[in-house]
Order: structure tokens, then sequence, then C-alpha cells
């Protein structure tokens, strides 16, 4: 449905019904399926035709919520994973082995980070991670000859940086690498980073995409445009014969639009088996249906609670990267759809980590929870929980400040929304 608008690819793309066909999108809970011969099964086997054999590789029902997000992004095939780090590991390890090297964006998910610094660095892949401010020279340098992509995030978790897509996508293919995204917190609503020079697009669908905080997933997205040919000694793994395949070679046989996912579901799903179940994705679909309307409303909070926070005379520091004076402002106007981002907002309280949990304490709408990016509203503290075992000094030193507290602005009423917060902040001040 490439020529339709966003709104309508949330509610339409993906599966489309045939006469007397389901209208709703079908949940195959099927493990296997059934073949008339061995050698219809077998051709299969040798990825000759396609179709469906064990769903620890695939199943239709994913496959449809996949094509869906595949549309929403523009891209050309797509695979959904079990969790957003399965969506990074795969989109990372399908081309890149022990030996090689990855530049990475160090305003990263906590979570990619470990995954990336410490997992995959046993697996004998190397990270270098930059400053997503760095200039062109400092980025260049962190190239080495077995550098196998470049890795960021729309809009980080938590940082709220806004990537420097035509920088980091300039210097990934002037090496002859791609250019992977994680385009979890903008979504396809609000950022499409293959109009940017993305190549590979990652989603933890667990957020906004399902956005009622039901199920974990992730996705993976190709735009089809990374010439692995061209690059054919930095890519073995998709320009050269699989042996696990008859010596398939996959760039050859199909091509720079399915290479990517076939080789990722061929390969790594047979092998890792982190594949969601029918169940959830058609929980996600649901989400996906009411993307477009819902990113709008978590949007629209976001800059009120920011306008409002930046305006309190109990509030040191706001990050909201669509509020003006924001140092993302300008990148966020020139690669978000009309300057909007997500609902995610960080301020520091005036005072010290004790302001930040009695305010917190105080909150009667905004929860306190880990989770991020779903319709209610929630906070975290994070010096008192995900960072707790460091000490002041180690969170500056993490950038993060023991008086920061995320906000993730749920689906509620705008007005209702600041009032929780101001009266919060009216009891903090009572209080000293
Ligand atoms: N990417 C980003 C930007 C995230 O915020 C998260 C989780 O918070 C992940 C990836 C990991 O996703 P999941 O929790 O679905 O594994």
């Amino acid at each position: 449905m490439a020529d339709f608008h966003m709104e309508t690819k949330c509610v339409q793309s993906g599966y489309r019904p045939k006469n007397g066909e389901p209208r709703e999108v079908p949940i195959i809970q099927s493990t296997t399926f059934k073949y008339d011969t061995s050698a219809d099964m077998g051709k299969l086997f040798d990825l000759e035709a396609s179709g469906y054999f064990y769903s620890r590789l695939q199943n239709p029902t994913n496959d449809y919520v996949a094509a869906k997000i595949a549309d929403m992004e523009g891209g050309t095939a797509a695979m959904l994973t079990s969790s957003g780090q399965a969506a990074n590991f795969f989109a990372v390890f399908n081309i890149a082995t022990a030996g090689d090297h990855v530049v990475a964006s160090s305003s990263i998910y906590g979570g990619t980070y470990n995954l990336f610094h410490v997992t995959m660095r046993k697996m004998g892949i190397d990270f270098t991670f930059v400053s997503p401010d760095c200039t062109e020279d400092e980025l260049n340098a962190a190239f080495r000859p077995n550098t196998r992509a470049v890795f960021g995030e729309t809009i980080a978790n938590p940082a709220l940086t806004v990537f420097d897509f035509e920088k980091f996508s300039k210097a990934a293919h002037a090496h002859g690498v791609p250019l992977i995204i994680d385009n979890t917190f903008a979504t396809p609503v609000n950022c499409r980073p293959f109009q940017w020079g993305a190549d590979i697009v990652t989603h933890s669908t667990t957020k906004y995409m399902d956005g009622h905080g039901s199920c974990v997933g992730g996705a993976i997205v190709d735009s089809g445009s990374f010439d692995w040919m061209a690059h054919a000694e930095k890519f073995p793994g998709l320009t050269t014969p699989d042996d696990s395949y008859h010596g398939i070679v996959y760039a050859e046989k199909f091509g720079k639009e399915g290479a990517f996912i076939t080789k990722a579901t061929a390969q790594l799903m047979r092998d890792f088996g982190a594949i969601p179940s029918p169940y959830s994705s058609y929980i996600l679909n649901l989400g996906l249906e009411s993307l477009h309307c819902r990113m709008k409303q978590h949007c629209a909070n976001g800059l009120a609670v920011a306008r409002f926070l930046s305006e309190s005379d109990m509030v040191e520091q706001v990050s909201y990267p669509s509020l003006p004076g924001d140092p993302y402002y300008s990148r966020a106007q020139k690669y978000m759809n009309g300057g909007d981002t997500c609902g995610v907002v960080s301020f520091r309280i005036k005072g010290s980590r004790t302001d930040a949990e009695a305010f917190m304490k105080h909150l009667k709408i905004f929860a306190i929870e880990t989770h991020v990016a779903d319709a209610r509203s929630c906070c975290l503290h994070p010096a008192s929980s995900t960072h707790r075992q460091l000490t002041d000094q180690e969170l500056l030193d993490a950038g993060i400040n023991s008086n920061l507290i995320r906000m993730s602005c749920g689906l509620e009423n705008t007005e209702d929304l600041v009032q929780d917060i101001a009266q919060a902040l009216d009891a903090v001040k009572a209080s000293r």
C-alpha cells in the first residue's frame, strides 16, 4: 500500500483478506503446517518455495503484522522478534560475527548498550561508542577495516538526543557499511529513517507500537537499498554460499530487497528461535491500528508537560526535543513529522534525590514504573531504581543526575496530567 498515507497503512497494511476470508488478522496458533508430499516440504527447506513449516522460524500471523510494519517504514521486508533486544541482536549479528567491529552512538538504551558492550563483546564483536554529537572527523576516525555497521537510536532512551541521520549515514556509506537505526521512540508515524539514509530499522514493539503495555516484542525492517554485493568482501554471510542451505547465496537469490530478512529468518530465527507467539502479534496489530491517533496525543501531552515544567520555579532543567530551546529542537524539526517526537520528557527537580522521590510519591496519575511509552502515564527516578547501585558521583559520571525524573506521558487528558504534576510540585514546595 505504498501510495497511501500513514493513517491508512496503520489500519489496512499487511493482512489483505481475499473473498470470504476473515476480516480480522487470523491467529494461526499452530506450531506446524501440513504438506501432501515430502517433495513439497523439501522445497521449503531448500528455500526454493516460500511457505511455512515450523513456527520457530515463521508464522503467517507474525508475517501479516511484519508486512504492515514494513509498509509503514517504507521497507521491502520485515520480521517480528520476541523482544526489542532480540531485534537489535539479530540486526547486528546478521552481518557482524567474531572478529568484526561496529560503530554505535553512545546515546542508546541501556539494555542495548549492555548487549553490545558486554554480551556481544564476549562473542568476539567489538564496538566503538561515539557521541551522537561528535564531529565528522571523530566519527570517521572510529571506523576500522573490519567495521560492519553503524548503529543509533532515532530518539535515544533515556537521553532524548535526536540522531543526526545525515552525518551518520554519510559516514556509514562512505565506509561501505549499513546504518541500523532503532526507531522505537519516534515510530514511523513521527520519523521514517529510510528517508534519511538508514538501511535497516529495528523496533521494540513493546513500546508505542503495542501501546498498551501488553506484549513484549520487536521488529526488524530492511529498506532493500543496501547493496551487499557491492561490498561483498565485508558481508560473506550474505554474499557467499550458505552451507546450511545447500550453498544458497542470499544476496544473489533474494536480491537487495530480500537477502537480509531471509538470512535472519533462515539462520538466526532457526537457530535462536526468538519468535513471538501468533497471539502476541495479533495484539500488536491491534496497537498498530491506532498508532497514528495515539502518537498525536502522546506528543501533545509530552509538549504540554515539557512546557509546564520549563516554566516552573521548582524545575532546574527539562529535556524534550519538541520544546523550543532544547538542544535537539532543530534536529527534531528537520527529521520528525512536524517536529513531533514522543511522549517521554525528562527533567531535574530543584533539590536533591529526596525531593525527586517526594515529588513522585505525590503524583496521582503518573504511576512509578520501569516502562515507558504506553497508554498510561508513568514515571521513573533512575537514581533510586534502575541506577540505584551507583553513588551520586558515579551517577554524574553516567550523565544521570540524582534529581532526574523521566516522565512518560500517556493518553490521558492533557490538563489532568499537567495538573497532577503541578499539585505534586506544590506538595514538595509546601514541605520545605
Ligand atoms: N530499544 C529501545 C529504544 C528501548 O527503549 C528498549 C526497551 O526499553 C529496547 C530496545 C529493548 O526492547 P524490549 O524491552 O522489547 O526487549
